[in-house]
């Protein structure tokens, strides 16, 4: 009996301090950090690229929550080469008359613990065990717009839609929405992101184990990254 408590103690113990061994949440390590690599310095992603729109649906309760997750997220962002990539593929999509519309970038691991604590199902959100590369500012969800009137593009289904029908492998829709999501897939991994197969809006930015996880609020983001 003492042994079976001391085994369900421990189980108790292991879940409650499991998470990624280094958050970055602290000006000091978010310096050391980018004094260390500066690959791993946070952009500013309305500041950055041009005509860029933001949606940020968890800075609302719009979202799959129903929560409001962030606080004060004026704006989103991202690491230095994922922040580059995506305005070299705004320059380039602008040459079609379209545009790029973010629902969410960077994500603080606060946020995502919250999420955990909501819903906990791995098929819908990360477990906080590892971090997901939202908190690492590596992934992106986002959509396509026409420029000129600033509409969404049809990609089938709305953000976080969590049917097999948000899948890339979903192909029983319009050829037009067929062929909007592969121009959205494409141009993204054309510069350098990886989609991912059952979210046709979420892309990432590889070599994740190089960057760390972050819980830095984005009032302090959008004042650090001036
Ligand atoms: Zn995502």
């Amino acid at each position: 009996m003492k042994n079976i408590f001391l085994f369900h103690f421990c189980i108790c113990s292991y879940l409650a301090y499991s998470q990624p061994a280094i958050i970055i949440n602290s000006k000091k390590a978010y310096k050391l950090s980018i004094d260390s690599n500066i690959q791993k310095r946070m952009y500013n992603l309305q500041n950055l690229i041009p005509n860029v729109v933001l949606d940020l649906k968890y800075n609302t309760t719009n979202n799959f929550t129903t929560k409001k997750l962030y606080k004060k997220a004026l704006s989103t962002y991202m690491r230095m080469p994922a922040a580059s990539a995506l305005l070299q593929i705004q320059n380039f999509l602008q040459t079609k008359g379209v545009g790029l519309k973010i629902f969410d970038a960077y994500r603080p691991y606060s946020a995502t613990k919250l999420m955990w604590e909501l819903i906990k199902d791995e098929r819908y959100v990360a477990n906080p065990k590892n971090g997901s590369n939202h908190n690492r500012g590596l992934a992106v969800d986002l959509t396509l717009i026409n420029l000129t009137n600033k509409q969404e593009i049809n990609m089938g289904t709305g953000f976080d839609n969590f049917t097999d029908t948000a899948h890339h492998t979903f192909t029983m829709l319009p050829q037009a929405i067929l062929n909007n999501r592969k121009l959205l897939k494409s141009t993204m991994e054309q510069f350098g992101f990886r989609a991912f197969d059952t979210e046709w809006w979420h892309y990432s930015w590889p070599n994740n184990a190089n960057y760390e996880v972050m819980d830095i609020g984005f009032k302090k983001m959008r004042r650090w990254t001036k």
